[in-house]
């Protein structure tokens, strides 16, 4: 488990590995599997209703992706978006605040090491912390 914060000022991101692997019901919401331990063919025929495996991997190919957590440096808005490119080179979502349109946005693990975009001083730092 690992924390992202501030060395200077109380700014914090969310902790964990800088996002999450999730899979879409049929509206399009993105739910995250990690937090489950089933695997993930229970979860898709849970969330899809289905249990011909015949089209699993298309689906799951369509259906699954990356979220990472991102820092708006304008606004210091944090929000999830799957920037991680696909293998035709484009990604699912593009990297601009949803809030105000800034594409001034660095993923929380890009931010590590650099300058806080809250109080401009201090550094994001990672810190590791035990699981108790
Ligand atoms: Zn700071
Ligand atoms: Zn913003």
């Amino acid at each position: 488990m690992n924390d992202y914060r501030c060395n200077n000022c109380d700014f914090t991101l969310p902790s964990g590995s800088g996002g999450y692997s999730y899979i879409e019901d049929e509206s399009g919401l993105r739910i995250n599997y990690e937090e489950k331990s089933k695997s993930l063919r229970t979860i898709i025929s849970e969330i899809w209703g289905f249990s011909d495996y015949r089209n699993w991997k298309e689906l799951v190919r369509i259906h699954t992706g990356f979220n990472s957590y991102c820092i708006c440096l304008d606004c210091l808005n944090i929000f999830e978006a799957d920037i991680s490119p696909n293998r035709n080179g484009f990604s699912k979502d593009d990297k601009i605040c949803p809030k105000c349109s800034s594409n001034h946005v660095h993923t929380e693990l890009e931010l590590v090491g650099k300058e806080c975009p809250s109080c401009n001083e201090g550094k994001i730092e990672k810190m590791v912390v035990p699981l108790i």
